[in-house]
């Protein structure tokens, strides 16, 4: 079986991917450096690598090690509004780092490489829902980074015959298992309507109610991370089995969008708890709505989503911050 290296192995959708690839019979190399992900959430059958992206040394150590046959990206950060005050840091982190790992990859001779992206890449499209044939014009620095590397990946195609897959996830959330959601000052929606239900919050803020939607709050395409750890699986597998494959790029959602508000209520009645809630104002870089058209990874790839009804995303996600009420807590 392949081995395949994963970069932010220990984060929220990468330690999901990597128990599913390990689970599949894969070895599997994580190399995070446990800036913003979890030690605990790394699979114990895995591989672990301590390092920086930037940090080529540690790369070379980390590819040379073993034979890699291909690279799952997941490192990055992805917070919009951080991304709106501190462009800077997302240019740095998600596109030069991001050039460092495939200069390593051209290097130790690795062609296969996955890529998490994002529906950010495509700003605010005049047409729902969003094919992956529709202009990327980010309206905020994080999709912005996402897209540059995007194109990083179709000129390494060119120039040094890499085959990459760019998955473009819509609003990832549900947990598995004892992998769940836990980012240092949490700014996603599901995670914060349950730390408001469980007390943990206060209460949550809903961010503007005056958009151009049925209920003036945003509307996102919710993916459970199992349907997006099954596209990887099924990503990964096309690339190593048809090498004359171009780069290509899918859109990884259900097709169904919910508004905030409908999120929230769905959530009171699953916890059966108060959620208390506040309207504040819009938050920069927020689109009124993202909801894929996920044709092309269902036909191309054979992905069907299995996990992605907002009551199962929700009562995943519920039941792991139960029993995690202060997330991993490391
Ligand atoms: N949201 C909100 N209150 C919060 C967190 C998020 O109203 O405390 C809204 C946010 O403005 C967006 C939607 O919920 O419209 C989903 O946001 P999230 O950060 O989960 O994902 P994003 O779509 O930004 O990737």
């Amino acid at each position: 079986m392949p081995t395949i290296l994963v970069t932010g192995g220990a984060g929220y959708i990468g330690s999901i991917c990597v128990k599913n690839l390990i689970d599949q019979g894969n070895e599997v190399v994580v190399y995070d450096s446990l800036e913003r992900g979890h030690r605990s959430a790394i699979d114990e059958r895995a591989t672990f690598v301590r390092g920086d992206l930037g940090d080529r040394t540690r790369l070379d150590r980390a590819f040379a090690e073993r034979s890699i046959a291909a690279v799952m990206h997941f490192a990055a950060y992805a917070l919009v509004g951080e991304s709106v005050e501190q462009p800077e840091l997302y240019m740095r982190n998600n596109v030069e780092k991001g050039k460092i790992l495939l200069d390593a990859c051209r290097d130790h001779g690795v062609r296969a490489f996955l890529f998490s992206s994002t529906c950010a890449t495509y700003g605010e499209p005049k047409e729902m829902p969003i094919h992956e044939r529709l202009p990327q014009l980010p309206t905020n620095p994080y999709g912005e980074s996402k897209l540059l590397f995007e194109k990083e990946l179709w000129k390494a195609e060119e120039a040094w015959g890499l085959r990459a897959v760019a998955l473009r996830y819509f609003n990832a959330c549900g947990a598995d298992g004892d992998l769940g959601e836990d980012h240092e000052a949490e700014t996603h929606l599901i995670p914060i309507v349950f730390e408001a239900a469980l007390g943990t919050r206060p209460k949550l803020f809903i961010h503007g109610d005056d958009y151009p939607t049925p209920d003036g709050t945003c509307i996102r395409d919710y993916i459970h991370i199992l349907d997006l750890a099954s596209a990887h699986r099924l990503a990964m597998e096309s690339l190593l089995s048809d090498r004359g494959a171009r780069s290509r790029a899918y859109n990884l959602g259900v097709g169904r969008g919910y508004s905030v508000r409908e999120v929230i209520e769905a959530a009171r009645e699953i916890t059966g708890r108060e959620i208390p809630v506040e309207v504040g104002p819009r938050r920069p870089g927020d689109p009124p709505e993202l909801v894929a058209a996920s044709d092309l990874a269902r036909t191309e790839l054979g992905w069907t989503p299995e996990h992605s009804d907002l009551d199962t995303v929700l009562r995943t996600a519920w039941s792991w911050h139960q029993r995690h009420p202060h997330g991993y807590g490391d």
